[in-house]
């Protein structure tokens, strides 16, 4: 593992470092699930959009889905043809949809509205086509921002209105081929049976007309200690139940714990604490660490005051709050140190912006035989491009 570290002192920084064994220890789990209980498994690309790995990717699940027309046009042509492309989006836009359909193989819609708008078109170009529904189950707490379920939300047709909406216009129902949900974020498999029962308590009259079914993300899959054996039970219910496909799509748990965020620390200060300024920004570079919020394990560092230095981490820019958290180390920190930000791979670099015209981060490889390949490099121009 050192040697690798050695590998990643010759990279610029800000740099993210995608490491392709992690990813290819995780593709193995999620393959380990399909084939012992032929689920199908896509990689929700939201949260993983490197396509240097796609290839990879491709080998082990059976696709991708995406979140609107761009997600679906790389899906399209950075994994191999032969695999599924699924699409979902609130609402789709007329002009875009023509697209979309020389694209996807499956396309989710979010409302009988949206079906009755695109489903018949979807229909004659031979797509299947899935229903988002919204359980009105919340199985987490503390992240209300990422809870479909809660109340008011714009995400998945809740019974009442699917049971009031195909009363108006029963032959819409003829359009759906399979209900998708996503409720989860972050979750064992715990989670999902809830959700499950509460799917089967609201929908299950519509699932033996079902094709397939699709369990959304969130599953932590591979987590260590996720449990394994309830989520492949709840898979084999939905097919031996009702003789649905049932289909997975996970972003993190494709690339979880797999990349690096690599910083050099540019200044260090005292202000009633030590303080030290590094090259990356959360704001920038990490943005799930102040929306969220969480802190990112940092490596070879302990919580404030574990250690004998603690200092507080902070980014370039002129946000008093672009903090990603205080963090204790063997020694003092000085000038040219680097640091490696440790589960960077996930909502990472697909979140990044250029906020004070801060640098884009690299994006570099950590390769199976150790070498470490740049793949990326950004500019002034990305940043002046865009306004
Ligand atoms: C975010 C999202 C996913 C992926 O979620 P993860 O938490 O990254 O596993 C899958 N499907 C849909 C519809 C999503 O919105």
């Amino acid at each position: 593992m050192s040697q690798r570290f050695d590998e990643m002192k010759q990279l610029p920084t800000p740099c993210y470092v995608v490491d392709e064994a992690k990813i290819e220890q995780n593709l193995e789990i999620l393959r380990g699930v399909m084939d012992r209980t032929g689920a199908r498994i896509l990689l929700a690309q939201k949260a993983f959009s490197m396509y240097a790995l796609y290839p990879l990717i491709g080998e082990y699940l059976s696709g991708a889905t995406a979140s609107g027309l761009y997600e679906a046009r790389l899906g399209m042509e950075e994994m191999d043809s032969s695999l599924e492309n699924h699409v979902f989006s609130p609402a789709f836009r007329e002009e875009e949809f023509e697209e979309i359909l020389t694209y996807c193989d499956h396309i989710v819609f979010n409302s009988l509205k949206q079906v009755e708008k695109f489903g018949r078109r979807a229909k004659e170009c031979g797509k299947s086509v899935g229903l988002r529904i919204n359980p009105q189950c919340s199985t987490q707490e503390g992240h209300a921002i990422y809870d479909p379920c809660a109340p008011g939300s714009r995400l998945g047709v809740t019974k009442e209105n699917l049971v009031q909406g195909l009363a108006a216009q029963p032959e819409l129902f003829s359009y759906i081929d399979g209900l998708h949900f996503h409720t989860l974020c972050e979750q064992d498999a715990d989670a999902l049976e809830v959700t499950l029962a509460a799917v089967e308590e609201a929908f299950g009259e519509y699932l033996p007309r079902m094709k397939w079914i699709n369990f959304g993300g969130g599953h932590h899959i591979t987590r260590e200690g996720y449990d394994m054996e309830r989520l492949e039970h709840c898979i084999r219910r939905m097919q031996e139940k009702y003789g649905l496909i049932v289909y997975l799509e996970p972003g993190e748990a494709v690339a979880l714990n797999a990349g690096y965020l690599v910083t050099t620390v540019l200044e260090t200060l005292h202000n009633d604490m030590e303080i030290a300024i590094l090259d990356t920004s959360a704001a920038c570079h990490m943005p799930d660490v102040l929306e969220m919020p969480y802190r990112p394990p940092l490596k070879d560092s302990g919580e404030a005051g574990e250690k004998p230095y603690t200092y507080r981490l902070g980014g370039p820019t002129c946000l008093a709050g672009d903090i990603i958290g205080d963090y204790s180390f063997d020694s003092p920190l000085k000038e040219g140190d680097r640091l490696y930000f440790q589960d960077m791979a996930i909502y990472s670099m697909v979140k990044n912006n250029t906020f004070n015209g801060m640098p884009l981060p690299s994006i570099a490889l950590l390769k199976k035989d150790g070498r470490c390949e740049l793949v990326k490099q950004f500019g002034y121009e990305d940043f002046k491009r865009r306004l």
